[in-house]
């Protein structure tokens, strides 16, 4: 079988960009949810852009901005000016952040922020009786938290040690045998995106091969028998791209050929697309146009007939 060699050095901190609470779409219940910065993957839709690379980031909100210029005076490297088309030039950018505390508007922000466990755990206690009345509790997100796989095995012991039901969203990218170690022991219930069944299609429109998350995901559903965490895989449906009637088809049949029998389909939300022009991405695997064509979503996809 094979196996991630993936190495990160233990973190006392990790690099997190949101912590979003009161949320009623991340898991059961109430949840407030933690979103890891970094991500293995390099999806074209990702629903959180912001949360793709492993550093922090300049991200500019334009409709707050009120064309003092004060940032303009400010960047060492000057890299912004007046040309609403390239604000920001990020390759002039070093990203030292001076803008950011300059600017009046709050339209400038930085994307990601060191944290300690406990400094998570501490802006999460105050909703823990929500948790406890609505069947709730905590959400790792990202990007990909398990890119910081020790520090996310810390936080989710501290968690259930104060009795909070804790949710795992992942791509599946990790070494198993960590993950069985560091992860499984401490986590309630695990959603695993299934995007592709095909390798190629997998490279094409996520960055990398589905070879590691396939095998995973089958190590870990045989594994759920003798752990006690819940395994929900989740395939977000995009027009004509993973929605496509063959890769639904080749989902259903993977899910069958292991036993698996329930899955969540997820309605990509096209509102990720404004962030790629906040964050200055104006490249990737396929143009802002050809992404754009993408929507409106279709309203109607046929999936159960394979399931
Ligand atoms: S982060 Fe620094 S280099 Fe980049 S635009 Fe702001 S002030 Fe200039
Ligand atoms: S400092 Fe802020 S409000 Fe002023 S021009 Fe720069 S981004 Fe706009």
């Amino acid at each position: 079988m094979a196996e991630l060699n993936l190495k990160f050095k233990h973190l006392q901190e990790a690099l997190i960009f949101d912590i979003k609470h009161n949320s009623l779409e991340d898991g059961p219940g109430i949840r407030s949810v933690v979103f890891f910065k970094g991500c293995p993957l390099n999806c074209v839709w990702c629903q959180n852009p912001e949360g793709k690379k492993l550093t922090p980031e300049l991200y500019w909100e334009n409709e707050k901005c009120i064309s003092c210029g004060s940032c303009i005076e400010v960047c060492p490297e000057n890299a912004i000016s007046f040309d609403f088309q390239k604000f920001i030039d990020r390759e002039l950018c070093n990203n030292c952040f001076e803008c950011v505390d300059i600017c009046p508007s709050t339209a400038l922000k930085i994307i990601g922020s060191k944290m300690s466990v406990d400094e998570i755990i501490n802006e999460i206690i105050p909703y823990r009786n929500y948790f406890k009345n609505s069947g709730g509790g905590v959400t790792l997100s990202g990007g990909e938290a398990m890119l910081n796989m020790e520090y996310a095995s810390e936080l989710l012991t501290k968690l259930k040690s104060i009795g909070i039901h804790t949710l795992l969203e992942t791509s599946g990218y990790f070494n198993f045998e960590e993950f069985k170690r560091l992860i499984v022991p401490f986590v309630d219930e695990i959603y695993y995106d299934i995007k592709f069944i095909d390798n190629q299609k997998h490279k094409q429109w996520c960055g990398v091969s589905n070879t590691i998350i396939l095998d995973n995901f089958k190590r870990l559903h045989k594994h759920r028998s003798t752990a006690k965490f819940n395994l929900v895989p989740r395939t977000a449906l995009l027009p004509n791209i993973t929605d496509a009637e063959e890769n639904i088809r080749a989902i259903a049949n993977f899910y069958k050929s292991i036993c698996v029998t329930k899955t969540i389909l997820l309605l990509n939300n096209p509102d990720w697309f404004q962030k790629l022009d906040k964050l200055g991405y104006r490249s990737g695997i396929i143009g802002n146009e050809e992404i754009r064509s993408l929507y409106p979503l279709r309203k109607e996809v046929i999936v159960n007939n394979y399931f």
